[in-house]
């Protein structure tokens, strides 16, 4: 369940944390073989190393790099919404005895952060700050728990700085097989840049002034400003929040006032944000656009289950409503 009639958001996280702590550590002290996180990582003897990635989306670079030479496992199942996590017991092991740790950063991990802190300080790589996403780069200083907007893997020019460091990070972990991952992380970035000149050249199409569009919570800042797109969600950058009558109505006022057309509910969002954007769309008349993918990949046998398909479906819903919208209004007399 992601929203509560709690008023405190943070004190509901911080007794969440505190329970996934406590979870945490008693399985660390029952758990047999978790390893110790002084010994070499990449040793020939031990056999591949393990890396754990904390979203659906890190996780599939993660394999896409990793190609045969590591064992690559997952966090975090697919349509799970990343900012209201609730910790597995099972996943502080997990991470203590993986090689390589990597999470998105930017508070994207919220509760589960607190857990690798704990357990995976020194293999975990924070990889929004590893890739120097700073400065211009990135998309509000503070707008969430004090992070920047952690959505970066929208926009894929800036992912592929991220791809590149989960290269260098599998490269350091485990030398033996360097050059596989330099080589498997050039050759994924190089089709991040395709995905890129693809998608610009899809919106091409639509004029300026009709790249307006509404989702259920705010996850598309950095599509948006990549592909010179508008976006409102019905929420802000985390799904953690009520949404209030005056963000539903300047929905309704988008709508109304200035004609948007396209609107979208997305897959790891909870049904009730996703039920606002329905209840808008339905007042005026609009069928939704469709469903995007934003925090959390698809099935594996999707369109979305990768996130090049992820990105490539996004893209073709989004250009489709687009569309049509424009042709409804160039419909009118
Ligand atoms: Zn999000």
């Amino acid at each position: 369940m992601t929203l509560t009639n709690q008023t405190s958001g943070g004190t509901r996280l911080h007794s969440r944390f505190t329970a996934a702590l406590s979870a945490c550590v008693m399985l660390l002290l029952t758990a047999t073989g978790c390893g110790d996180r002084n010994e070499p990582a990449g040793d020939a003897s031990h056999g591949p190393i393990t890396v754990v990635a904390t979203t659906t989306v890190l996780e599939d670079v993660a394999r896409q790099i990793a190609g045969g030479d590591a064992q690559v496992l997952g966090i975090m199942r697919v349509g799970e919404d990343p900012h209201v996590y609730e910790v597995r017991p099972q996943d502080a092991v997990t991470l203590s005895k993986a090689d390589v740790v990597l999470a998105n950063g930017f508070h994207l991990e919220a509760t589960l952060g607190g857990v690798i802190d704990q357990v995976a300080a020194n293999t975990h790589v924070d990889l929004a700050q590893a890739a120097g996403i700073d400065g211009d780069d990135r998309i509000g200083s503070d707008v969430y728990a004090g992070a920047p907007d952690p959505h970066i893997w929208m926009d894929p020019k800036l992912f592929a700085r991220v791809a590149h460091q989960i290269g260098v990070a599998m490269a350091k972990a485990d030398p033996d097989h360097a050059a596989g991952y330099t080589q498997r992380a050039a050759q994924y970035t190089s089709q991040l840049n395709d995905l890129h000149a693809d998608i610009t050249q899809a919106f091409a199409t639509i004029p300026q002034d009709r790249r307006t569009l509404i989702t259920s919570h705010d996850a598309f800042n950095y599509y948006a400003r990549a592909y010179a797109l508008e976006i409102h969600g019905v929420v802000g950058i985390s799904t953690d929040a009520q949404p209030t009558g005056q963000q539903v109505e300047s929905l309704r006022a988008l709508v109304r006032d200035r004609g948007v057309r396209a609107l979208f509910i997305e897959t790891s969002t909870s049904p009730t944000l996703n039920n606002i954007v329905k209840k808008v769309a339905d007042e005026a008349g609009i069928a939704i656009g469709g469903t995007l993918y934003s925090d959390s990949l698809g099935a594996p046998d999707t369109p979305g289950g990768t996130y090049l398909g992820m990105m490539r479906h996004n893209t073709q819903v989004i250009i489709t409503a687009l569309t049509a919208a424009q042709e409804h209004t160039s419909d009118k007399p």
